[in-house]
């Protein structure tokens, strides 16, 4: 099966080209930009902010993280008890819809997104 570019309309020798030789476009842009909803809420399943990494949102994902830590040290003064499980649910959420919104080319810049 031929690929033709869907920039200029020309064909395209190589099957896997990334670039289009003939006018320049990135012809890839979408397959690399996507992410699986499942797999980015399973790595924030495991570890907080690992999902939203995942997603390419390494900054909010670090923060995450942090605040992740947080709440399981905020369990010695047991509010942790309640704040960690919160915010372990919030970031397996937020992984998911995220990476739907990136997937659909919608922001996902929010700090949490539901
Ligand atoms: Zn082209």
């Amino acid at each position: 099966m031929a690929n033709y570019c869907s920039e200029c309309g020309k064909e395209l020798i190589s099957p896997n080209a990334e670039i289009c030789p003939n006018c320049g476009v990135r012809l890839k842009e979408i397959v690399i930009n996507r992410r699986s909803p499942v797999i980015a809420a399973i790595l924030s399943l495991f570890i907080w902010g690992l999902g939203q990494i995942y997603n390419g949102q390494f900054g909010k994902g670090i923060a995450y993280f942090v605040i992740g830590i947080l709440c399981a040290a905020s369990i010695m003064i047991f509010i942790g008890l309640l704040l960690a499980p919160i915010w372990w649910l919030i970031g397996i959420v937020d992984a998911y819809t995220s990476a739907k919104r990136i997937n659909a080319g919608e922001d996902a810049s929010k700090f949490i997104n539901f």
